[in-house]
């Protein structure tokens, strides 16, 4: 009988449906190592000249003094809440998205207000530790709500000083305003009180 435990060798050498096909040039190993130095010595010797001539030559950016401005549609940059009409969080202060954080790096804590009988929950602060998020997007993958989003510009994210990279609800909210015009916030009931009653820690 076979023991669980031990590992089992594959007897039959299992094939994928890209292996790639190599053909006598690239069976002489050597030759393909001697194009591929080529190559790489190619283009460290043009971004060479391009350096020594006064121009830019590799695709460095010497951060702080130059920013890229060239990030890709689907980035990943920094975050941003979506507002409602009046300006408020659309954030429901469900505490997913800092459930799902891997880096926990999202910490919410929740506002009650029992007369706002459409979204009596509300944070009543968010903040998310850039020193340590790693920028997965999950966060944004789990809200329910789609009250966050990442943006694809990362202005001002680096800093000396880790105890200073909390983003507020305030900064998160105002440093690009979001609009989510398919969920309209319902106008609160007449008479309705304004203050939110209590408050309690989501994390
Ligand atoms: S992007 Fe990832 S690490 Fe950063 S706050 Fe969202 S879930 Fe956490
Ligand atoms: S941002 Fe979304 S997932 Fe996070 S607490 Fe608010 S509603 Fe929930």
């Amino acid at each position: 009988m076979t023991n669980p435990r031990t590992p089992q060798v594959r007897r039959t050498a299992r094939s994928y449906w890209n292996e790639p096909a190599m053909g006598a040039w690239e069976r002489v190993y050597l030759l393909e190592v001697v194009r591929g130095l080529t190559i790489t010595g190619g283009v460290f010797l043009r971004n060479m000249w391009k350096w020594c001539t006064g121009r830019k030559g590799a695709v460095t950016v010497y951060y702080p003094e130059e920013t890229r401005a060239d990030y890709a549609r689907g980035n990943r940059g920094k975050h941003v809440l979506v507002q409602r009409a009046d300006g408020s969080p659309q954030c429901v202060a469900c505490n997913l998205c800092a459930t799902v954080c891997p880096a926990r790096v999202i910490e919410i804590e929740a506002a009650f207000d029992p007369d706002d009988a459409a979204h009596p929950k509300s944070p009543a602060s968010f903040e998310i530790d850039y020193a340590r998020c790693i920028f997965c997007g999950l966060c944004v993958e789990a809200c329910p709500e789609d009250a966050i989003r990442m943006v694809k510009d990362v202005p001002d994210l680096p800093g000396p000083d880790r105890a200073r990279m909390w983003l507020s609800k305030d900064e998160l909210l105002g440093w690009q305003p979001a609009r989510d015009a398919a969920k309209p916030y319902p106008p609160r009931a007449a008479g309705a009180g304004s203050a939110a009653a209590s408050t309690g820690s989501a994390r």
